[in-house]
């Protein structure tokens, strides 16, 4: 019965062609993609766009806005720093691209262009398309909360399936979203962590879990990292993930022994080589709140992301 009221809330559908599509209008099977991902931004649901959302993220309109943000190439003429803003703006949410004219969407930023290819499709960029949209949803709530009722953001937690990072050519969208989470975190409030279920830091938290004592916190740094748990040689020049997560990891282990893999937003990318409870914002009560939210459904995971995960699913024919 919870199931079918859960089945009436709001859900976001994205058909993205993968290969061998073309849209009308479309000179190419790049084009189509990238007209796909736009059109998706535009609808938005309840009024508000997702394009509206990703213009105040990454101008920063919630804090001091930038005139500017730089696009690494344009993904028509392949032209490189790419100011988009006010100066060459098309649409309120599209630019002119200063060397070859053509329209370069905000969804641009993305940099999926680069990886997408004519012959061989998208099917590549799939994995790092959902994880930016999951993102780019919870900064849509964030967004909402903050412009109707701010005093809300400190009785929310935001529970993001997988780490708090971004992959492959979507990876610098941690910067903006280190930008926004430690703005709230300063001058508001924010309960944010992201569940990890599987990969090398979930095997690890799985063998050693045994040997911690229920309530322990263990902040993974940058040399426990690289000496435990992933190959590589520690060099704390170069520290853990610091193009891709905008948070730092830790195991945690509940008082009725359930073991966590969760990442919390940091201020930047160093704290990874001495991390203290200190630089989490809000890391005791995140904590707390997972472990009262644990659900027997599947190993070690929370009730609504199990739920979530009932509800979400990837197909490749759109239904
Ligand atoms: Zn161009």
């Amino acid at each position: 019965e919870d199931m079918a009221k859960l089945n009436t809330i709001e859900r976001y559908k994205l058909a993205l062609p993968t290969k061998n599509i073309l849209l009308k209008d479309a000179a190419s099977f790049k084009e189509s993609f990238r007209k796909s991902l736009f059109d998706f931004f535009m609808k938005g649901s309840s009024g508000e766009t997702f394009a509206e959302t990703l213009r105040w993220l990454i101008f920063q309109e919630f804090d001091a806005p930038l005139d500017e943000y730089n696009l690494s190439t344009c993904p028509n003429c392949a032209a490189g720093n790419i100011p988009l803003g006010v100066k060459i703006k098309k649409t309120e949410f599209s630019y002119q691209c200063p060397h070859c004219k053509k329209e370069i969407y905000i969804t641009d930023i993305f940099r999926l262009h680069e990886a997408i290819d004519d012959e061989l499709g998208a099917g590549g960029v799939l994995g790092y398309v959902n994880v930016l949209i999951e993102q780019i949803i919870i900064v849509y709530l964030i967004k909402a909360i903050l412009e109707t009722k701010p005093a809300i953001l400190s009785e929310t937690l935001f529970i993001k399936d997988g780490p708090l990072a971004f992959f492959g050519q979507t990876a610098n969208m941690q910067k903006p979203l280190r930008h926004l989470t430690t703005f709230l975190s300063e001058k508001h409030n924010l309960f944010l962590a992201g569940l990890e279920k599987s990969g090398p830091f979930v095997e690890h938290a799985d063998e050693i879990g045994k040997k911690l004592k229920p309530g322990t916190i263990l902040l993974l740094d940058n040399t426990y990292i690289y000496k435990y748990i992933l190959p590589g040689k520690v060099d704390n020049t170069a520290p853990y993930a610091r193009s891709s997560y905008y948070s730092g990891k830790m195991i945690f282990k509940s008082v009725d022994g359930k073991i966590y893999v969760v990442t919390i937003p940091t201020k930047n990318a160093d704290v990874v080589l001495a991390p203290k409870k200190s630089d989490f914002h809000n890391l005791d009560a995140i904590l707390t709140n997972i472990q009262k939210l644990r659900c027997d459904m599947y190993d070690n995971s929370l009730f609504p992301v199990a739920l979530a995960n009932k509800l979400v699913s990837l197909a490749n024919h759109p239904s």
